[in-house]
């Protein structure tokens, strides 16, 4: 990820370890995650192309509330760096330009828990 885009962190109790620890999060155009600093579960999302109002959507499921965020990024279209609001939640991931209203959605991709995922080789 040479790209940088989104990069803050959010302070919660983690669905994976229960403890209240940073969840870092991070985006570019071509995926956003969610970490957890304590024990590694991470959330994957990918950009979503189809229509955002498709039912089901915005439901939000079991692990978390919806995240209402906001993190200082450079706009790819307006090109301002300035705030952005971050929507965080299971099943979807969007960042708005509040200089220009250009928005980013992403979907959840898949979920893993480790620390250190590289390190195995050879798999
Ligand atoms: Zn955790
Ligand atoms: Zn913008």
């Amino acid at each position: 990820m040479s790209e940088r885009f989104i990069f803050t962190k959010y302070r919660t109790v983690c669905y994976n370890c229960h403890q209240e620890a940073d969840q870092v999060i991070k985006a570019v155009s071509s995926q956003a995650q969610v970490e957890c600093d304590n024990c590694g579960a991470t959330r994957i999302f990918v950009p979503r192309l189809e229509d955002v109002r498709d039912e089901g959507t915005f439901t939000p499921i079991s692990c978390y509330d919806i995240w209402n965020l906001e993190a200082t990024a450079a706009c790819k279209n307006c090109g301002v760096e300035g705030p952005h609001d971050l929507i965080i939640g299971c099943n979807q991931f969007t960042t708005r330009c509040n200089n220009c209203g250009y928005t980013h959605f992403y979907k959840f991709n898949l979920e893993y828990v480790a620390k250190c995922p590289i390190e195995k080789s050879g798999e």
